[in-house]
């Protein structure tokens, strides 16, 4: 709802969205042209901003972060009886572990639950099954509610968590990506900042960009096996 409501009111600002047209090249010249597979686009200003989906597009910002996969349920309504077993106020949860789950009531009272951070970018097959035994660990009582919603998403992990936004080789392509999966506030403040550059006062895109953005460790083989293990390691940690 969030991301349709902002679509309809930068709309009705003037601007023009086209979906289904991938971006498959760019040229970092003085105006930049952005190809997709069936036209291309010169424009003074471009902005990068796919986060955990752009593939290889741009090696530098390929190699600065890792997708990472999350899945919720959405179970059905619950009963009155059955909420106040397990939320006892109607706030927004997640917990303090590295591989953590997060939850809340919907309006219609489903309890939406998340997790599963799986660092090889695809949903496991039985991504219901798993989200619902650790639902079941966390409220008992809902071990037998039908599930009626599953969805699954990339998160774009960067070494530090933190968000990159920056500069393509000193061209007027910019970037925003790597929200490690806490985006949704965040994207808010990046999105005004890079409106401030490409408006002319780009003091605290400068601060930003300043901010070295790490590559991940072990190149394009060896990172998501590191990844992999360095988890495994923190999920012990959580554990004992
Ligand atoms: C299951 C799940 C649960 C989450 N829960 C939370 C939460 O509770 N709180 C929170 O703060 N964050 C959460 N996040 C993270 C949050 O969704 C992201 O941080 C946020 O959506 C990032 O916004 P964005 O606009 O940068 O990228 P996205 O929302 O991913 O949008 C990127 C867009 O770029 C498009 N794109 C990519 N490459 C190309 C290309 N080559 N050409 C054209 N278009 C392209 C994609 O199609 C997509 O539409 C969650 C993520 C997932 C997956």
């Amino acid at each position: 709802n969030l991301c349709i409501g902002e679509a309809r009111a930068a709309e009705q600002m003037g601007a023009q969205i086209f979906e289904q047209s991938r971006v498959i090249d760019i040229q970092y010249t003085d105006r930049p042209v952005v190809k997709t597979e069936k036209g291309q686009i010169t424009a003074d200003k471009v902005i990068l901003c796919g986060n955990a989906y752009m593939g290889d597009l741009v090696p530098r910002l390929d190699d600065r972060v890792l997708p990472s996969t999350s899945v919720i349920i959405a179970t059905e309504p619950l009963s009155k009886e059955q909420v106040a077993q397990c939320m006892v106020k109607d706030v927004a949860v997640c917990d303090s572990r590295t591989a953590l789950d997060y939850y809340r009531l919907s309006a219609d009272k489903r309890l939406l639950f998340g997790g599963l951070s799986n660092y090889t970018g695809l949903e496991p097959a039985n991504a219901e099954e798993v989200m619902r035994s650790k639902m079941a660990k966390v409220f008992p009582a809902l071990r037998n509610v039908r599930i009626d919603y599953k969805w699954a998403g990339n998160m774009a992990i960067s070494v530090r968590r933190m968000p990159q936004i920056g500069r393509i080789k000193n061209s007027n392509v910019l970037y925003v990506t790597g929200y490690s999966g806490h985006g949704v506030a965040p994207t808010h403040m990046a999105g005004r900042i890079l409106a401030e550059a490409v408006d002319g006062d780009s003091y605290r895109f400068d601060l930003m960009n300043k901010m070295f953005h790490l590559p991940w460790p072990g190149g394009k083989l060896l990172r998501r096996p590191a990844m992999a293990v360095g988890m495994m390691w923190y999920k012990m940690l959580d554990a004992i």
